[in-house]
């Protein structure tokens, strides 16, 4: 056997093997084309970007397939969540199983004396209990959470900054803390890709360091917490965090028809903001970071639906967040399905003629549905009725004032 043979020999090999490793030049194996023709089998399968986001959003197709991926998995970058949360203060002890450390306490007076329960700092049905034969039931709500200091200065006022949620727009900032229970706040807009406008909302600051219409960042200095607004003092100093959605563009006009006293707060006013479960949305987002805020309302219990009439058109809150908006096309009423705190969760056509909102369906309560609703509903067991607090509120939601 010669030498050059032996050569010869190898570079097969090598050529082989820089086969297998790097695959044939593409080029060599589409057939000529005449430009316009039909691109060659393997250009049409997805890319690896394709074939990652078609494996996100249909997570559980099984189909079997006999196309093999042009790139490892594993050097695809990971899926980037549609917006980042965080805490507002460096309070985390809400990730620490502490929650007595995360929450601010009410004062509680009972037969025994006062107690300070941390409970009550928590989002939703955590405030004034009484006691039913359907057990305790806590009958007044609470929209978002109070989160305690965790540095105070030697006269007991609180340092901690407060810092924007995720990334968003200042949309309002006070300047009348008096004309408000929330005292000192900020709200932010965060505009969530196809979720929609979401809002933060830090109250009972007591100094505020952004202007409304400027972009801040997630992570953003807002103020300074304090203990502005009623019925809060320095021992209970804490910023109270909302999540939530704006009801209707419209609210001033609602507003003049409703109230007599003047609103110092346009759109940002609390009744035209529905909070959503803050602590629960946050701590799930904590675990899975790709969950946004509609997908969380979404999986949230629906507790009634009310028949509105149709007006002509869409919905507003189902218009500007489409994943709202379900069913098929347009009929003569809309069925809106709110959870217990009252956030809207669905829209859908209703071929059942309404001349007036009713409650459509409740969910079953042997005790007053109006413990469970913030007296929007009244009656108990499978039926129901609007109250008058809750006529007004969804004439709101409804657009319909
Ligand atoms: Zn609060």
């Amino acid at each position: 056997m010669g030498l050059a043979r032996v050569k010869y020999r190898w570079l097969i090999a090598l050529l082989i093997i820089l086969v297998i490793v790097f695959g044939w030049p593409r080029k060599l194996l589409r057939p000529p084309t005449n430009g316009d023709s039909q691109p060659a089998k393997e250009e049409i399968q997805p890319s690896a970007e394709e074939a990652s986001s078609a494996a996100s959003t249909e997570e559980a197709s099984t189909e079997p397939t006999d196309t093999v991926p042009v790139a490892p998995v594993a050097l695809l970058p990971p899926p980037e969540p549609l917006m980042r949360f965080q805490l507002p203060t460096a309070n985390d002890a809400l990730f620490k199983n502490s929650p007595a450390d995360f929450f601010m306490f009410v004062d509680r007076y009972t037969p025994q004396g006062p107690v300070q329960v941390w409970e009550g700092g928590g989002y939703g049905f955590v405030r004034n209990p009484r006691d039913t034969p359907q057990g305790t039931v806590f009958t007044k709500f609470h929209e978002g959470v109070d989160i305690a200091p965790v540095q105070r200065d030697a006269k007991g006022e609180p340092q901690d900054s407060v810092h924007a949620i995720a990334d968003g727009m200042v949309a309002y900032a006070t300047t009348s803390p008096r004309t408000s229970n929330y005292g000192h706040y900020v709200v932010l807009r965060h505009t969530i890709g196809k979720a929609g406008d979401f809002y933060s909302l830090y109250a009972h600051l007591s100094g505020i360091d952004v202007v409304p219409g400027t972009p801040i960042q997630r992570g953003g200095l807002i103020g300074r917490m304090g203990h502005t607004g009623d019925g809060i003092d320095r021992r209970r100093s804490h910023v109270h965090l909302e999540l939530g959605l704006i009801l209707s563009e419209r609210f001033e006009e609602y507003y003049g028809k409703n109230y007599k006293l003047a609103n110092g707060h346009g759109l940002f006013h609390g009744t035209n903001l529905a909070g959503l479960d803050v602590v629960s949305f946050l701590t799930a987002n904590h675990q899975d970071p790709m969950l946004m805020p509609d997908a969380f309302l979404q999986r949230e219990e629906v507790y009634y639906k009310i028949t509105v009439p149709n007006r002509g058109r869409e919905i507003e809150i189902a218009a500007s967040h489409p994943w709202m908006r379900q069913g098929g096309a347009a009929d003569v009423a809309w069925e809106i399905s709110f959870t217990r705190s009252g956030v809207p969760v669905a829209v859908v056509p209703s071929a059942q003629a309404a001349a007036f909102p009713v409650v459509s369906w409740v969910k079953p309560f042997a005790g007053y549905h109006s413990w469970n609703t913030r007296s929007m509903l009244g009656g108990s067991g499978s039926t129901a009725t609007l109250t008058t607090a809750g006529s007004h509120f969804v004439q709101l939601v409804a657009g319909d004032f």
